[in-house]
């Protein structure tokens, strides 16, 4: 059934999961979200507002342009720029007063990947310990073994000048004598074995915790354990523990599920900027069958000078077919597929940015939700669509939105081949209330017009 769009079977969804591809490749989220911290190196721009609502509504409210302005720890700031932050990003500006406030405030902050949230609360952590108490005082849980080790390399590099600040990581194949307390002042770790260090074998006491992190809450809650330990964590500290909640999306299952776990808190959100269709040029191209779909591509490829193309295809096979077809015609290619581990999608990813290949080749699955951007063609070698075989008009937008970036000009091209993928882009341009005009890729002539 690979392929068939007007396939009426609806798999399963397990936990933790957010959604099948036809190869039956799964979309993890925690694996989505370790791609996108393994592929980036600095901020994503965010030119959107900053909404704030504060737990009460009369504080003033602080926000702050410098590090300076936070009166952090000499050792700290100088980890800080070490790292070669400038100034604090849109979301930092607000967050990190509130973080540090006395007496403390919680807070659930949400914005996309890559804006500085987890520089924030690594900050706040280091900033809060008391080093001189060898005991337990901030604790923070991720979803995966993988995203905590992560989350600890930042706080490593951030407190490289705070001596005294040790870290424990409470992830599987960490194992201690039972009612040995640890004396790292920061641990981070994932919530099952968290949850044993705090109860079954005692090496923190949940009790002397005064701040407490709960990082990717939408990764989180999308296993049922995860969220129900979580929960059972929360439970073991004391009232007086400050808590902070980050989550790059927020379904209402994420908001009952953080409502649940902080506390009169302040909310931060920063929206994600619209992707524009304005400046993307959107085409179809008629085709009869694959093979007719592949020279049309070429065609395309051949006539215009293009920086950099992606291209989605709706199975595994499809793209793997395409991929060796491209080679075979001489093109540099980097293909995204889902039986590759994460370190390996994310080499293909680095290589394709760097531009050691000029086309990146993906399925849906691999390419949902990783910020490749500055990309000069966009093409739909099949069209998205949902399980139901209708428009799935986000992952178009999600997808043509990585071309048209910081002003320049974008191009987005379908492969149309049948009368219901004709209907697939109708029932596009009403939705986004913009023509997709046809493209002979047979006419080099009127194509360099039109996509001049
Ligand atoms: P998130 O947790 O929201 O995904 P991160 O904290 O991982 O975001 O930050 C994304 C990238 O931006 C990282 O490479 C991080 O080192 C960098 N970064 C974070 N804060 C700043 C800042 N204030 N200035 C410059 N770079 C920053």
């Amino acid at each position: 059934m690979a392929g068939d769009i007007n396939a009426n079977i609806v798999p399963e969804i397990p936990k933790g999961y957010h959604n099948w591809g036809p190869d039956g490749d799964k979309v993890d989220l925690a694996e989505q979200s370790l791609l996108n911290k393994l592929i980036r190196r600095s901020l994503v721009r965010n030119r959107n507002q900053v909404e704030v609502l504060q737990a009460d509504p009369t504080s003033p409210l602080f926000s702050v342009k410098t590090f300076e302005e936070l009166r952090l720890q000499p050792e700290l700031l100088k980890g800080v720029y070490n790292m070669g932050f400038n100034r604090p990003s849109r979301i930092q500006e607000n967050a990190l007063p509130m973080m540090l406030a006395q007496p403390h405030q919680n807070l659930i902050a949400q914005s996309q990947s890559g804006t500085g949230k987890t520089a924030a609360f690594s900050l706040a952590m280091l900033s809060h310990v008391n080093p001189a108490n060898k005991w337990t005082q901030c604790l923070c849980i991720a979803p995966t073994y993988e995203l905590a080790l992560q989350i600890g390399q930042v706080i490593e590099q951030m407190g490289k000048f705070c001596p005294d600040v040790e870290l424990a990581y409470a992830i599987r194949g960490n194992r201690m004598e039972r009612g040995i307390m640890l004396k790292e002042q920061i641990v981070i770790g994932t919530p099952g074995t968290v949850l044993d260090w705090c109860t079954k074998y005692k090496h923190i006491d949940p009790k002397k915790i005064t701040l407490f992190v709960l990082d990717e809450a939408d990764v989180m809650i999308a296993t049922q354990g995860h969220r129900d330990q979580s929960i059972r964590i929360y439970r073991q500290l004391s009232k007086n523990c400050q808590m902070l909640l980050f989550s790059a999306t927020f379904e209402d299952s994420v908001w009952k599920f953080a409502e649940q776990v902080i506390p009169d808190p302040n909310i931060i959100k920063l929206k994600r900027e619209e992707e524009t269709l304005d400046t993307i040029k959107q085409f179809y191209v008629m085709c009869r069958n694959k093979e007719d779909k592949f020279a049309a591509l070429c065609n395309l490829y051949g006539s215009l000078t293009i920086a950099q193309a992606m291209i989605f295809c709706h199975t595994r096979k499809m793209a793997g077919w395409l991929a060796a077809s491209l080679i075979q015609e001489g093109h540099q290619v980097a293909l995204l597929s889902g039986e590759m581990m994460v370190e390996q999608r994310a080499a293909a990813i680095e290589r394709f940015r760097n531009g050691k290949e000029k086309v990146l080749v993906t399925t849906n699955v691999c390419s949902r939700g990783i910020d490749v951007e500055q990309i000069s063609l966009v093409v739909n070698f099949d069209l998205p669509v949902d399980l139901g075989g209708d428009a799935d008009n986000d992952t178009y937008l999600h997808r043509i939105g990585r071309t048209g970036r910081f002003g320049r000009q974008g191009f987005a091209v379908s492969m149309v081949d049948s009368v219901h993928s004709m209907d697939i882009i109708k029932q596009i341009e009403t939705h986004f209330k913009r023509k997709i005009r046809k493209l002979d890729t047979n006419n080099l002539e009127e194509m360099e017009k039109l996509m001049s």
